[in-house]
């Protein structure tokens, strides 16, 4: 069994839905040990849309990453996500922000993903739970990931109500 961390967000009809059923679809394919607090977040990138809610959460798998990859993108669909603009508005996206410590380097797919060093929205909510885990390209913990991020007024609201004791 590796241990894998998922990245969510969603900000399109029902988002605490969309986050609660898509983390009860992984916890069917996968076993969850962890999930962070849900934090609602200014939207990057493409900034003319709605809040998003994030979270991340670590299950344990002993699907290939590829294979992982395909079951998200199968639930993904499964809730409803259609694609549109890139970076645009989504009912869900999943990520899989580290699979073990294992570096993959496909078409399609790139573990760590690429962006994480970037984004408060995935950095805040990763360092609740694993902030001492070491990024296997970058060599540096979580925490110091998130220390050395320049943030430019990115809103990352931590929401506690939302979601509590999803799983304990
Ligand atoms: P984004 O997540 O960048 O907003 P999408 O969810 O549409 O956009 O993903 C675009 C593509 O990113 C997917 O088709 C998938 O093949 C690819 N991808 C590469 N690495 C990863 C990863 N670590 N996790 C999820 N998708 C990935
Ligand atoms: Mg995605």
């Amino acid at each position: 069994m590796v241990e894998s961390i998922i990245a969510l967000g969603t900000n399109l009809g029902d988002r605490a839905g969309n986050l609660r059923r898509a983390i009860g679809m992984i916890g069917r394919k996968m076993s969850l040990v962890k999930a962070s607090s849900v934090y609602e977040t200014g939207p990057m990138y493409y900034e003319d849309q709605d809040w998003f809610l994030n979270c991340v959460v670590a299950a344990e798998t002993e699907l290939r990453p590829r294979a992982l990859l395909q079951g998200l993108q199968a639930m993904e669909m499964q809730l409803g996500r259609r694609r549109t603009v890139r970076y645009g508005p989504r009912v869900i996206d999943l990520d899989i922000l580290f699979y073990g410590n294992e570096v993959v380097s496909e078409p399609g797919l790139e573990i760590p993903h690429p962006k994480i060093a970037e984004r408060p929205f995935v950095l805040v909510p990763l360092n609740e739970i694993r902030p001492d885990l070491v990024h296997p390209v970058l060599g540096r913990r979580t925490s110091e990931l998130l220390g050395n991020l320049k943030l430019g007024g990115e809103q990352v609201i931590k929401r506690p109500g939302l979601l509590a004791g999803l799983i304990s």
